[in-house]
C-alpha cells in the first residue's frame, strides 16, 4: 500500500481543480517519488472528478508541461478541434502525459474538424495506469499507452452516438446482415480473446454490433495497411469497411474520399492538412 499524502501539505482531493495550489514540475515528480501514486484514492467517484486537471490551462500548462511542443499541440487541439484534453493522475509520469498529448494531436488531425464538431465530442481524458478506453455523451477517456488504437475507437462510437438512432437503424440492420448466417454472431459467448474470427478485424468485434464498427475504425484509422490486408482475404471484413468508409464520406461531404484514404496510407494526413481539403 503507498504511503499517503500529508492533508496540511497537500491539496484536498475533492476541492475544484482550480483551487489547487499548483507546485513547479520538479517539486511536482518530487512529491511523486515521496508520496507514492494516489493509488485507491482516485478510485473513488469524488476524488476522480474533482482530479480532473484541465491541460490547456495556462497553470498546468506552464508548471508541468514545459515542452514548447506539447503546449502547440495542446492549443491546437482546442483551437482547432474544441476538444479539451484533461488528466485524472498527472503524478504517474509527465513524460507519459506529454507524449500522449503529443500522440491524440497526431491522431485527431486525421479527422476534419466538422466530423468532430458534428460528433459532439468536448473532452478527451488521459489515464494512467489504467487501460481501458471509454466514452460517453462528448466524453473520451483513454489510456496514456494506448492513445493510438483507443482513440479512434472511442471516436467511433461518439459518431454514431451523436447521431438520431432512426438515422442509423437501416445503416445497423445491413451491417448486422453482412455477418454469415449462424456464424460468428453478436454475443457475450463469443466475447473472448481470440484468434482474428472471420468477418472480423479482432476478436472484440463481436461482442457486439456497435464494438464491431468501432474496431473496424479504428483499423482504418490506426492501421489502414493492415486492414487493407485484411479485406484482400475476408470479403465479409472488406463490405464492413466499404460501409463504414461510405458513411464517413457522407458525414464529410465527401472530404473523408478515396483520395483521403490514398494520403492518410501515404503518411500526407498531418495538421496542415484540412487547410487545404
Ligand atoms: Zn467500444
Amino acid at each position: 500500500m503507498s504511503e499517503r499524502r500529508n492533508p496540511a501539505e497537500t491539496p484536498n482531493e475533492c476541492q475544484p481543480s482550480d483551487t489547487l495550489n499548483v507546485p513547479n514540475r520538479r517539486d511536482f515528480l518530487k512529491s511523486l517519488l515521496v508520496a507514492g501514486v494516489v493509488g485507491a484514492s482516485l478510485l473513488s467517484g469524488c476524488a476522480r472528478m474533482k482530479t480532473d486537471i484541465i491541460l490547456s490551462e495556462p497553470s498546468w500548462r506552464d508548471g508541468h508541461l514545459a515542452n514548447r511542443e506539447v503546449l502547440n499541440v495542446a492549443k491546437f487541439i482546442k483551437d482547432r478541434y474544441g476538444v479539451v484534453l484533461l488528466t485524472d493522475n498527472p503524478l504517474s509520469s509527465v513524460e507519459k502525459l506529454e507524449k500522449a498529448v503529443l500522440l491524440i494531436g497526431k491522431q485527431l488531425a486525421k479527422y476534419p474538424p466538422d466530423l468532430i464538431y458534428k460528433s459532439k465530442i468536448k473532452k478527451i481524458k488521459i489515464t494512467e495506469p489504467y487501460s481501458l478506453g471509454y466514452s460517453y455523451g462528448g466524453w473520451i477517456s483513454i489510456a496514456a499507452n494506448e492513445v493510438s488504437s483507443q482513440l479512434h475507437h472511442e471516436i467511433a462510437h461518439e459518431i454514431y452516438k451523436s447521431r438520431g438512432r432512426g438515422e442509423w437503424d437501416l445503416f445497423l440492420k445491413h451491417w448486422g446482415s453482412l455477418n454469415a448466417k449462424g456464424l460468428n454472431s453478436y454475443s457475450l459467448a463469443n466475447c473472448r480473446p481470440s484468434p482474428r474470427p472471420v468477418g472480423f478485424t479482432s476478436w472484440y468485434g463481436q461482442c457486439h454490433l456497435l464494438e464491431d464498427i468501432a474496431e473496424i475504425s479504428e483499423g482504418l484509422f490506426a492501421s489502414i495497411s493492415q486492414i487493407e490486408q485484411i479485406c484482400n482475404e475476408d470479403p465479409v471484413v472488406a463490405k464492413k469497411v466499404r460501409m463504414w468508409k461510405d458513411e464517413l464520406y457522407r458525414l464529410t461531404n465527401g472530404r473523408i474520399g478515396p483520395q483521403y484514404w490514398e494520403d492518410l496510407k501515404a503518411g500526407k494526413v498531418n495538421e496542415k492538412y484540412w487547410d487545404k481539403h
